[in-house]
């Protein structure tokens, strides 16, 4: 029996790189993707009190309503990544998966290393943007013993959970090593590679999830455990970089999402350019309603399909019922309607509009917080997410120029929310100038 040629053919696009025609490659329905996913027992064993704590902490599957999801991964190399790298993710509110070593700090010297940074730099970082850190390995190192193999995965593990105590490392990224490639493990080039291989089966003790090199789109099942081992798109060459957006369309016939990958080291010139060009589209696409930017593990839970996504803010994100738990009446906003949807108006007396939210079993978990703006004359809004009782645990804060609209806008700003030591956070808007400001209820949405 002859292989099935459009399994070739995505094989042959993710794994070799080859992207000549693709637009021509993927033709197919979403019928015929289904087809493709075979149906039977998981071929690995996972530490179920992780994967639970995993799709807990997310609140359940994110629905994208038919959106192809995407998501970046920054391997290491966090100078190049805090000169070149981080100014693209502000700018265009895209968070970031750091694959980080346990020992980067004092092994990874140099300009391209990572010394100007440190765990507690990273982890402030990742608060405040809504990155996310992975196991990468202690030394990025071969381990060719069985205790090596220890070390890097298990040993590294804990080292990073305790130099990072707000951010839960719940996913391994295998580093690229020579020699034995982890004693035959070579990256994960299956599923069932984190059972037959002693490197896979420790990842997946310690880990909810790894990150692999088995070819294919991400699966956006809603089940997380459909995408273990699942590779990347790399884009270090701008020719990748530039036929970024052809990855995603390519995705979304095939009902799939895409994990993009970069090292800030490998970055020239025209590469910065091309993936600046394809985060800019990227956030267009988003804020136009036809993607979603997700973290790498946000990615694993997505749910094609699905539609409902878990927002701290409310169950109901509309502001129909009233208020809502913010404190609209108190700051002298104004509730109005119009046929599309309810919005907050700010009056002459208005003070910041607010509301308080219990984070509980959701602590550690990437959010996305949306809001939709309008200001008919143009004016300036201060957004920020604290803790309540310690501003000094988490204080997310960015003042933003909204420019004249007769639309909604949509604001995007991400954020982690602290694993330990922050029980409430506030969700804050704070007009900094005068003119017409209008708020539709705010999400603070898994991500
Ligand atoms: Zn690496």
């Amino acid at each position: 029996m002859s292989p099935d040629p459009r399994l070739i053919s995505r094989r042959h696009l993710l794994s070799a790189g080859a992207i000549a025609g693709l637009g021509a490659t993927f033709s197919g329905s979403r019928s015929d993707a289904a087809a493709l996913v075979v149906p039977g027992a998981r071929q690995f064993t996972v530490n179920q009190p992780l994967v639970d704590a995993f799709v807990r902490r997310r609140g359940g599957p994110i629905g994208t309503s038919g959106k192809v999801a995407v998501a970046f991964r920054c391997d290491h190399h966090l100078n190049k990544f805090i000169q070149n790298l981080l100014p693209f993710h502000r700018k265009y509110q895209i968070p970031v998966t750091v694959a980080a070593m346990s020992q980067m700090f004092s092994i990874e010297a140099g300009v391209n290393g990572s010394t100007s940074m440190s765990f507690p730099a990273l982890q402030r970082m990742a608060l405040e943007n809504g990155f996310e850190v992975a196991n990468h390995g202690a030394t990025h190192r071969d381990a060719p013993t069985s205790q090596d193999l220890r070390n890097e995965i298990v040993h590294s593990k804990a080292k990073l959970s305790m130099s990072l105590p707000k951010l839960p490392i719940e996913l391994f990224v295998p580093p690229g090593v020579g020699g034995t490639g982890y004693q035959g493990f070579n990256g994960g080039l299956a599923p069932s590679s984190f059972q037959r291989y002693l490197a896979g089966r420790l990842i997946l003790q310690e880990h909810a999830l790894s990150t692999g090199y088995t070819p294919g789109y991400w699966s956006m099942s809603g089940d997380p455990l459909d995408s273990m081992g699942n590779v990347h798109v790399g884009l270090d060459a701008a020719v990748f970089a530039r036929r970024g957006p052809l990855f995603v369309q390519a995705a979304g016939q095939l009902g799939r999402g895409v994990s993009f990958m970069y090292h800030p080291s490998s970055l020239d010139t025209a590469g910065l350019q091309a993936i600046e060009q394809f985060m800019a589209w990227c956030a267009a696409e988003r804020d136009a309603g036809r993607l979603e930017i997700l973290t790498v593990t946000g990615l694993m839970m997505s749910s094609f399909s699905g539609s409902i996504r878990h927002n701290l803010l409310s169950g109901t994100s509309s502001f129909k019922s009233g208020w809502n738990g913010w404190n609209g009446s108190a700051a002298r906003w104004i509730l109005q309607k119009e046929p599309a949807a309810w919005y907050a108006r700010r009056g002459a007396q208005s003070a910041a509009l607010f509301k308080d939210v219990l984070i509980g079993d959701h602590a550690g978990s990437v959010r996305q917080l949306r809001i939709p703006f309008r200001s008919p004359q143009g004016t300036r809004v201060r957004i920020e997410v604290f803790d309540v009782h310690f501003p000094g645990h988490l204080r997310v804060t960015r003042e933003i120029s909204l420019p004249a609209s007769a639309d909604f806008r949509l604001v995007h700003q991400y954020l982690a929310l602290p694993l330990t030591g922050t029980s409430i956070v506030r969700v804050q808007i704070t007009p900094l100038s005068g003119g017409e400001l209008h708020v539709q209820e705010p999400q603070l949405l898994a991500a």
